[in-house]
């Protein structure tokens, strides 16, 4: 299992890697409840690093705001969702709306599925450990009640801007003092993390991923980590190229038309959606050689209201891209043309570079994830 590359490529059938197929929304909320049992089982932090990613990348995605509607299937790189699409195994059957947003396109599985995948997220956020402490395995705003010691009461509110920000801070309330463990996960994409308790720094044990610290804790204490996040790229289909930072994968940042339809049938209404903005970019080899500096990170205020939409996107990541004239839709499709490096060889064309903007994944619905790389 390679933790550090999100879901699989299925639209039913494993299809490999192409970003423009899908995947269904039905394996990411039962790939997520996996993850979740075979966690609580193990304690190994590599599923919880999967199931991270999963959860807050592909998972808000996949659904509309209100989670009302869904796609049936997602793909990386997505820029028309229309009924003419071909490119899913499924075209043929489902008449063509297996990437429209929808209550019944495709088929109506993921409907009854995609209810199940935040409340269960938020049920494994943290464990009793058999050391009688408590483990941190996941991080989101939450609250929890747990016995811990000798059946002392804790309830730890854990207040933070994760996955966006990098600070988590859990605040004790205990019914009397009490000797116990505190198990903090640290994701696998973290160099140097900080702990501290009320504000000083501490050493814990780091053992397999999972951060220890063992005293005797008072009503009130305080412990906050922090994980810092640094831009890194990742390689995919035919060379292509992401942009990450921390748990996050960012994608190129489009507004999107919608169109109501109804053909009358047994799929019922749905929603079409498409653009008008440039989407065909390549990113340039010396712009990444030269992360961080070639981008720029833009903080956004946020209330802590839903994130996951291109409004509300906590962050953004600029940085230099060039238009590649001869990657186009086809069929509806961002098909990569056979060679992705067509320009790089061709020194005479003049390149103008733009400054594209990136936001989270589960922020967006049309999305470039996947970027040809050209050797300039
Ligand atoms: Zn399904």
């Amino acid at each position: 299992m390679d933790s550090h590359k999100g879901m699989y490529g299925g639209d039913e059938p494993l299809h490999g890697t192409n970003p423009v197929q899908g995947v269904e929304f039905c394996s990411i909320s039962e790939k997520m409840f996996s993850l979740e049992t075979l966690l609580k089982i193990t304690g190994d932090t590599e599923f919880a690093d999967l199931l991270e990613r999963i959860a807050y990348n592909a998972l808000p995605a996949q659904a509309s705001d209100d989670f009302s509607s869904r796609q049936y299937f997602q793909a990386a790189n997505q820029i028309e969702l229309s009924d003419r699409l071909e490119n899913s195994f499924e075209a043929q059957n489902h008449k063509g709306i297996d990437f429209v947003y929808g209550v019944l396109t495709g088929y109506p599985c993921c409907t009854t599925n995609m209810h199940q995948s935040w409340p269960k997220y938020v049920q494994n956020l943290f464990y009793s450990t058999a050391d009688a402490g408590v483990a941190a395995l996941l991080y989101a705003p939450s609250e929890v009640d747990i016995k811990v010691a000798d059946n002392v009461d804790l309830t730890i509110t854990e207040t933070t801007g994760f996955p966006f920000e990098d600070n988590v801070n859990f605040s004790f309330a205990l019914s009397k003092s009490a000797t116990f463990p505190f198990h903090l996960r640290i994701p696998a994409w973290i160099k140097n993390p900080i702990v501290k308790v009320n504000g000083q720094i501490v050493k814990g044990r780091l053992d397999r991923q999972i951060f220890i610290i063992n005293r005797t804790w008072n009503n009130g204490d305080e412990v906050t980590i922090t994980l810092p996040m640094h831009i890194i790229t990742s390689k995919w289909h035919q060379g292509a190229v992401s942009i990450e930072r921390g748990p996050l994968v960012y994608s190129l940042k489009l507004e999107g038309n919608e169109k109501v339809k109804n053909r009358n049938d047994g799929f019922g209404e749905f929603t079409e959606i498409s653009t008008n903005e440039d989407w065909n970019f390549n990113l340039l080899k010396s712009e990444l050689n030269q992360l961080p500096s070639s981008a720029r990170i833009i903080k956004k205020p946020w209330d802590g209201s839903y994130p996951w939409n291109l409004e509300k996107a906590p962050i953004e990541i600029r940085i230099k891209a060039t238009k590649f004239p001869e990657w186009k839709l086809v069929g509806g499709a961002p098909i990569f043309p056979e060679s992705t490096d067509s320009i790089g060889k061709q020194n005479s064309r003049r390149l103008e570079l733009d400054e594209i903007t990136l936001i989270p994944y589960g922020c967006t619905t049309l999305r470039i994830t996947e970027f040809p790389l050209i050797n300039l």
